[in-house]
């Protein structure tokens, strides 16, 4: 059997792994990336920069939420995080868990803190293993804005006024004024915030070349016409300083010959059909969450998709959140709490650790630029990690994949996990 061996990274060698925030959460997901740490990672790197916040609901109660506030704060501080997957308690968990209160996704908060422009979700392929879509689709997500940030009240009949004071001090005036004629109503009012689109615009064209995809820009601006802003910022962008580029790829032909907007009603079923896949999306917050759900399914597994906040820090630089796109896979977790076998899939969770570990590396060595041995950690963390994406590859190669992939006879969490161990030792 083939196996990998990390060129130049040697086991017990204890290369200082570059400062990165750990956030780690609970369940399933949590005893997994506790695993693969402690038998991917550890037997090669002293982990000991890592700062680690717990963010499971109890040590919220715990230290009440501060354990997030310090989070938010060392992750723009650093630059790069990894985060497990994390509840948000609902009202029965507030119970279950004796929690003192309901507290919020934790997400939110990070998203604001980090000044966050997009949520970048791409599909994860294995070479010679099919999977749902062919070739890669990528996906950007408005961080910001929509319905995640609404105000709303329930109430009865009467007049709703929405009044915009500007901040300059000049006329405020009245937005919207509606009248409202059932005895029960719900009244919502949201902002999308549009500074950041540019940015947006920018590192999705750019990702899209380099993965030579074709773009398209998804909105449901026909009937929410409040929506034009983003198309036509996104349009602008590409004009100026994409165009030629993706002419000279070949990559505007699959769309007509120029950026096209896709109504998100028909980019859902373009998704189920274009399972050729070479094309990426970018969509508002809310459109973006519904979208990527869809197309984990359409490739198999939850699995198999990557989930990176991007953000900006005061000085400048880029702050990157890598996680899984899944949640705290709760099912499995009570499988395995009644002592049952389970098949977790971690390529999310280890793609998320790779490209926080990677980003990390790059940025310690561009705040030392003096420094030559965190050139040295970096070289040998790109070779760690592109060893570790492979070792992983191949034990779904050889069929010893997860149940979600291989079906019944695939292996269990742990299974795979000592496989993937063992072929990082050969
Ligand atoms: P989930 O994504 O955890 O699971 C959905 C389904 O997909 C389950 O059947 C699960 O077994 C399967 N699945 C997901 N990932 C898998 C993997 N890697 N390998 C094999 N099977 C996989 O979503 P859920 O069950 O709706 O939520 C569980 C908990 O996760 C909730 O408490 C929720 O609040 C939390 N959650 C957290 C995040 C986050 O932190 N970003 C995101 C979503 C949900």
């Amino acid at each position: 059997e083939a196996s990998s061996k990390p060129e130049s990274v040697v086991l017990g060698e204890n290369i200082p792994a570059p400062p990165m925030v750990y956030i780690s959460g609970e369940e399933m997901t949590h005893y997994a990336s506790q695993l693969f740490v402690e038998q991917w990672i550890k037997p090669y790197f002293d982990t000991s920069a890592w700062e680690v916040f717990d963010l499971s609901c109890k040590s919220r109660d715990e230290t009440d939420d501060k354990v997030l506030h310090d989070a938010v704060a060392a992750g723009a501080r650093i630059g790069a995080i990894f985060k497990e997957p994390t509840i948000t308690p609902s009202a029965l968990q507030v119970k279950e868990m004796g929690l003192s209160k309901a507290f919020g996704s934790p997400n939110g908060a990070m998203r604001r803190g980090w000044n966050g422009i997009t949520i970048s979700r791409d599909t994860i392929h294995i070479k010679g293993v099919e999977l749902g879509y062919k070739n890669q689709v990528l996906f950007e997500r408005h961080a910001v804005g929509g319905e995640y940030g609404a105000g709303w009240d329930q109430v009865g009949e009467g007049t709703l006024l929405t009044t915009y004071l500007p901040k300059d001090g000049s006329a405020p005036f009245v937005v919207d004024k509606r009248d409202l004629t059932d005895e029960n109503n719900v009244v919502v009012v949201y902002h999308n915030p549009y500074d950041n689109v540019r940015e947006l615009a920018h590192l999705f064209f750019k990702r899209c070349l380099d993965a030579k995809v074709t773009p398209y820009v998804v909105t449901k601006k026909t009937v929410f016409k409040w929506q034009e802003g983003f198309w036509a910022t996104m349009k602008e962008v590409f004009d100026a300083d994409y165009k030629k580029a993706f002419e000279m790829e070949g990559l505007l032909e699959r769309c007509g010959g120029d950026l096209t907007h896709l109504i998100s009603d028909a980019a859902t079923m373009q998704l189920i059909r274009w399972t050729d896949g070479g094309f990426g999306m970018a969509a508002h917050n809310y459109d973006g969450d519904m979208l990527t759900d869809q197309i984990a399914q359409v490739h198999r597994s939850p699995g198999f998709i990557t989930s990176n906040l991007v953000g900006k820090s005061e000085d400048g630089n880029l702050i990157k959140e890598f996680e899984a796109s899944h949640g705290t896979v709760s099912d499995l977790w009570h499988d395995h709490l009644a002592g049952k076998e389970t098949s977790l899939n971690p390529l999310g969770l280890v793609e998320a650790m790779i490209g926080a570990m990677q980003h990390a590396a790059a940025l310690d060595v561009e705040r030392n630029p003096e420094d030559v041995s965190k050139q040295v950690v970096q070289k040998k963390v790109m070779n760690f990690t592109l060893t570790l994406r492979e070792a992983m590859h191949n034990t779904f190669r050889y069929g010893q994949g997860t149940r979600d992939m291989s079906g019944p006879s695939g292996f269990t969490t742990e299974d795979f996990i000592s496989k993937v161990a063992w072929r990082l030792q050969r």
